[in-house]
C-alpha cells in the first residue's frame, strides 16, 4: 500500500467528515429559508455564534484539544461532531484495505459519505436531501454505464425503476388502507439511488436490513419521535452494510 497516498486519503476523509458535520447542521436551516448557505457564513459555534478560529476547524484534534467544549462560550459540543469525523476516517481505512488505492477509493468513499449524510439527516431531522438522492441516482448510472462499475447498466436502470416503484406501491396501498402517508417521497428516491448504484438484486437485502434497522430505531425512540419511522436512515445504513459486507469482503 502506498503510505503517502493513504495518509493523503485519510486527511481527505477527515475534511469530508468535517464538511458533512456542517451540512447536517445547516441543511434544515437552509430549507427553512434562514439566511445562510453551505459556505456562508463561515463555521461558527451553534450556541454563541462566535466564528471559529482556523485551529478549531481541524477535525478530531480540535475536539479533543478543546475537551469537547466551545473555545469561546465553553458550551458542550455534541459528541456527534467527533463521531461523524471519526467514522469517515474509519471507513476510509476500511476502503484502503478493500479497494485498489486511487480514484476507486475516492469514488467508493464519496458514495459512503452521501449515504452516511442521508442516514444522519433522516435520523436527526426526518429529512432527506433531494440533491444528494439525485446525485446517487446519477452517479450510479454514470459508473455502471460502460464501466459496469458495480453492476450492469440494465440492472442499474431496473434498480431505479423497481426501487422507486416498490416503495411508491407500498405507500399507495398503505394510504388506501389507512388514509395516511406511511413513507416519505425522499425514501422512494433514496431507494432508487441505492438501486441505481448496486442494481436490481441489491434491493431485496437492502430493504430487508433497512426496514429492520428502522423499526428497531423506531422502537427505541418511540416516545421521542412520535409515530415517524426513519426509513431513510435504515435504507442508507443497509446500503453501506450491503456494500461493505457482501460486495467488498465476502462475495468478491
Ligand atoms: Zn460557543
Amino acid at each position: 500500500m502506498n503510505l503517502e497516498l493513504s495518509i493523503l486519503l485519510c486527511l481527505f476523509a477527515l475534511s469530508i467528515g468535517s464538511f458533512v458535520n456542517s451540512f447536517i447542521y445547516r441543511f434544515p436551516l437552509i430549507i427553512s429559508n434562514q439566511d445562510l448557505n453551505l459556505f456562508k457564513p463561515r463555521s461558527f459555534c451553534p450556541k454563541c455564534k462566535s466564528r471559529l478560529k482556523p485551529f478549531m476547524l481541524i477535525p478530531i484534534v480540535s475536539y479533543i484539544h478543546l475537551k469537547g467544549k466551545c473555545g469561546f462560550c465553553k458550551e458542550k459540543i455534541e459528541i456527534s461532531y467527533l463521531l461523524n469525523e471519526a467514522i469517515h476516517l474509519l471507513i476510509m481505512v476500511i476502503i484502503l484495505f478493500g479497494v485498489p488505492i486511487g480514484i476507486n477509493s475516492i469514488i467508493v468513499f464519496i458514495l459512503f459519505s452521501i449515504l452516511y449524510t442521508q442516514m444522519v439527516l433522516d435520523y436527526k431531522h426526518f429529512l432527506l436531501s433531494i440533491s444528494l438522492n439525485a446525485l446517487l441516482i446519477i452517479t450510479g448510472l454514470v459508473l455502471n454505464y460502460g464501466f459496469n462499475y458495480f453492476t450492469s447498466f440494465e440492472e442499474s436502470i431496473l434498480g431505479i425503476v423497481i426501487g422507486y416503484g416498490s416503495l411508491w406501491l407500498i405507500n399507495t396501498v398503505f394510504y388506501w388502507l389507512k388514509k395516511e402517508r406511511g413513507i416519505g417521497g425522499g425514501d422512494f428516491l433514496l431507494f432508487a439511488g441505492c438501486g441505481s448504484i448496486f442494481g436490481l438484486f441489491s434491493l431485496g437485502p437492502i430493504l430487508l436490513i433497512g426496514s429492520s434497522v428502522s423499526l428497531l430505531l423506531f422502537a427505541l425512540n418511540k416516545r421521542k419521535s412520535g409515530r415517524k419511522i426513519p426509513l431513510g436512515t435504515g435504507l442508507a445504513f443497509a446500503t453501506i452494510t450491503y456494500y461493505l459486507i457482501f460486495r467488498l469482503f465476502i462475495l468478491q
